[in-house]
């Protein structure tokens, strides 16, 4: 079937069915679309099989053009509790009070997307089709900064400031694993079960929200500060797989390299700036001074010391110098000392 036989297909199934009349009828064609996708993407060999979706799992809905409107936008409160407000009034749902954070463009929204999430909270999202920031590249780049992700440290700067890594999911692991126990004891979708799911889901989302919060700081300032960031294109899947133990599996889970990466890359992009991504090929073991590969370097070495040419720097640190110089990038103030 085509597209549009799908969404056809899905309206004819609207009509005979008073069920699904309670979703407006773009919704429910948007549904033909999200099969049609998957469907594609299975085709071009990009997703496994499409699977039927259970209902319990089906949490958002998509407004394409029509069906949604913004209205009574107000402010209220006074001084610093100031507040725009406004309501949004979904076709076949509802209103929903929003607060408005920054201005919405409302003639450039394409659509509207009412996410569910499993611990009770939902996001309204406005998709908005904007022109994509340039990149600055015929200005001369002043300043570059590479980044060494890792398991201990999470991210190491060329400019020798370190992050550790805060390891949210493992410091609230005891109570994920308390919740998991409590829930697995209760009858399935009876009450007490229910809140229990919800309070687990609540538990993984503050992992989730602590993680994503320090990514998006550590973006600001980075992007703030300089013009290129030079990154490792690491294969995260191959290396959490390649993990050898579980310990180490999870903490690598738990660092999130592409979700930092991913947000890292759109701090610097919003703001037109440059992003390298490099071969990670032996960064760590090659030496930044001279380029010898140290072969005898194990994970547990803390500190590179070159065999060759006795260049003896903190790993992570020598890791990111040596990103930086695959990027044909040498940071003055280290060629200086050197
Ligand atoms: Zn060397």
């Amino acid at each position: 079937m085509s597209k549009n036989e799908l969404r056809q297909l899905a309206l004819d199934l609207r009509k005979k069915n008073k069920e699904f009349q309670a979703l407006h009828s773009q919704v429910a064609q948007q549904v033909a679309d999200r099969f049609y996708e998957a469907r594609q993407r299975f085709f071009e060999g990009l997703a496994n099989k499409p699977k039927k979706k259970k209902p319990h799992r089906y949490l958002s809905l998509v407004y394409p053009q029509s069906g949604w409107r913004l209205c009574d936008v107000r402010e209220v409160g006074l001084g610093k509790n100031k507040k725009r407000k406004a309501r949004l009034r979904l076709s076949k749902i509802g209103f929903f009070t929003l607060i408005l954070h920054r201005e919405l463009p409302e003639s450039q929204v394409s659509q509207v997307c009412i996410k569910l999430h499993p611990s009770g909270r939902i996001h309204v999202i406005f998709v908005v089709e904007e022109a994509e920031a340039e990149e600055q590249q015929s200005e001369n780049p002043k300043k570059a900064v590479g980044v060494d992700l890792g398991i201990t440290r999470l991210a190491t700067l060329s400019d020798g400031r370190i992050l550790e890594n805060p390891r949210p999911l493992e410091r609230s692991l005891e109570r994920i694993r308390m919740l998991q126990r409590t829930l697995s004891r209760k009858k399935f979708l009876s009450n007490n079960w229910l809140k229990t799911k919800i309070r687990l889901a609540k538990q993984h989302e503050r992992v989730k929200d602590f993680r994503r919060d320090l990514f998006l700081k550590l973006g600001v300032l980075l992007s703030q500060e300089y013009d290129v960031l030079v990154l490792e294109d690491l294969n995260v899947q191959g290396l959490i797989q390649k993990g050898v133990t579980k310990s180490r599996r999870l903490r690598l889970y738990d660092s999130s390299f592409s979700e930092l990466r991913a947000v890292l890359e759109w701090e610097f992009r919003k703001r037109g700036k440059l992003v390298l991504p490099v071969p990670a090929f032996n960064s760590s073991r090659e030496c930044f001074r001279c380029g010898e590969i140290n072969r005898d370097l194990t994970l547990e070495d803390r500190v590179f010391r070159c065999p060759r040419c006795g260049f003896t720097v903190d790993r992570d640190l020598n890791a990111c110098l040596v990103l930086l110089k695959r990027a044909w990038w040498v940071p003055p103030f280290w060629c200086a000392c050197l």
